[in-house]
């Protein structure tokens, strides 16, 4: 029976799952009340076949012994120290299934206090996969417009066929706030919803890291390793944040290449193109550029105006268009602030009972452009003058004065004087411990030398297209 019901599965799902779940199983008994009784590895790789496995096993199983059929599973079990200990226990399914089960009363042999909880398997394998996944980030409420069409329908077409395209992996990049997040979370939310029975596992290149130094910590790298291979779709959030961890690079790599191997599906957002990935291993590198490179680009005003509209429409709140149209035309580059500008409208409105007018209007886009510049950081501005100058920033904070350097230096502290809110003096003792004369000198060269060279007027339109959002 068992055999018959194997091959049947073994028809119907891919040979790998085939392999990894249906072959180590072993038949002990058919009892007379139809109830098939299987032996499976662990409590793991039960809860592995209920959650993934229930429909085609029990169709399989009614195909052979009718609608009477009853799946027992017992558990082989092994102590902590790896010796099989010579018993079995019952799980009784207790699954939604209607393949019903059975309990008997099987003679637990050892009581062993401390193997009480003997479903613990070392490292992080008997953790359920939850997807993870934001049910809020969806394709209905991802607006299209020309900005981000591309990658909207790969996305879509993705999701239609997760593994089945040459968009594998698929690599959303663009900038901050311009809807990265909420398209890998639509694409791995439409999946699900298309696919139920597909694990998907939504995860930051952060908490990845995370992860995985701890597995190396606690010497459970390979369960980490097998983990990962369970998944069939694959999205991870922000992979610019590997640049320059090699560890973690080199275990994304092997995890990669096994996933795209066994056709399953990998979804990758960065805030940069892959040719403009720094420190990251070039053989990861040219994998990110196997399948497609999918832009975010700025949303274009009409797009702006119907995100603004749709969350109106979402809060069931109504507001002037012109207020629409001010907002629209003022936030450009960040969905994110352009949301958070409107909600906060909306919050005063109803906070002062008043219809918001375009006084109101102002002063909120006013707080929140001014929001943009504050988040840049002294730091950042060191890192991107440096990296402008193709200087390290120790170079920068140094006595050095070589000319150059020097300028580069002056510069740093002109934009940090232009960006920050940080005082003259906090600002020089930032670079190098310099007093605050030396920062109001830099500041007065740079504006000077802006009206009277060129080359140096350059640098300063450069550096500052950089650092503005
Ligand atoms: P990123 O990950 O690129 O920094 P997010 O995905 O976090 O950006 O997006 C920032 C905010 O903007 C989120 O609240 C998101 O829902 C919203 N957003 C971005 N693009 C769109 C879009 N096309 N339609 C609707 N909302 C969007
Ligand atoms: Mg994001």
């Amino acid at each position: 029976v068992w055999n018959n019901c194997l091959s049947f599965i073994k028809d119907n799902i891919q040979e790998q799952a085939y392999k990894t779940w249906f072959e180590p199983i072993v038949a002990i008994s058919l009892s007379e009340d139809n109830a098939l009784h299987i032996q499976v590895p662990s409590k793991f790789f039960y809860e592995w076949l209920e959650e993934h496995y229930v429909i085609i096993l029990k169709t399989a199983l009614t195909k052979e012994l009718g609608n009477q059929a009853k799946l027992v599973y017992k558990i082989k079990m092994e102590n902590t120290y790896g010796n099989k200990l010579p018993f079995t226990e019952q799980i009784p399914s207790t699954h939604r299934s209607s393949v019903k089960t059975q309990e008997i009363d099987v003679p637990v042999v050892n009581k062993n206090p401390e193997l009480k909880n003997p479903f613990i398997i070392p490292g992080i394998r008997n953790v359920k996969i939850e997807s993870q996944l934001n049910a809020n980030y969806s394709f209905d409420n991802f607006l299209e417009g020309d900005s981000n069409r591309l990658s909207r329908s790969a996305g879509m077409a993705v999701a239609n066929k997760p593994g089945g395209t040459s968009f594998n992996p698929l690599l959303i990049f663009g900038g901050v706030g311009l809807g990265k997040t909420h398209l890998a979370h639509a694409i791995g939310v439409e999946i699900k919803d298309k696919f139920p029975e597909k694990t998907v596992l939504y995860i930051s290149a952060e908490i990845f890291t995370q992860q995985y130094i701890e597995s190396v910590k606690k010497n459970t790298r390979n369960d980490f390793i097998h983990f990962y291979q369970l998944i069939d779709v694959l999205i991870i959030d922000d992979v610019q944040f590997l640049s320059g961890k090699a560890g973690t690079q080199d275990v994304f790599f092997h995890i990669f290449n096994y996933l795209h191997q066994n056709g399953k599906q990998v979804i990758l957002t960065s805030d940069k193109a892959p040719v403009d990935m720094q420190d990251i291993e070039q053989r990861l590198l040219s994998r990110f550029k196997w399948g497609l490179s999918a832009e975010l680009h700025q949303p274009d005003y009409e797009t702006r105006i119907s995100i603004l509209r749709n969350i109106l429409y979402r809060d069931g709140v109504e507001m002037p268009e012109e207020i629409l149209e001010y907002v629209a035309k003022h936030i450009k580059s960040n969905v994110r602030e352009l949301e958070g500008a409107i909600i906060s409208l909306i919050a005063q409105s109803s906070f002062n009972k008043r219809e918001v007018n375009l006084e109101l209007a102002k002063q909120v886009v006013e707080k929140f452009v001014k929001n943009i510049k504050r988040e840049i950081s002294i730091d950042y501005i060191q890192k991107v003058v440096s990296d402008y100058f193709q200087l390290d920033t120790e170079t920068l904070k140094s006595k050095t004065r070589k000319r150059h350097i020097v300028q580069a230096r002056q510069l740093a502290m002109y934009f940090s004087k232009k960006f920050t809110k940080a005082s003259l003096a906090n600002i020089g003792a930032q670079i190098g411990d310099r007093d605050h004369a030396t920062v109001l000198h830099a500041v007065k060269t740079v504006d000077n030398l802006v009206s009277t060279d060129k080359q140096f007027k350059k640098f300063v339109e450069d550096i500052n297209k950089k650092l503005s959002i």
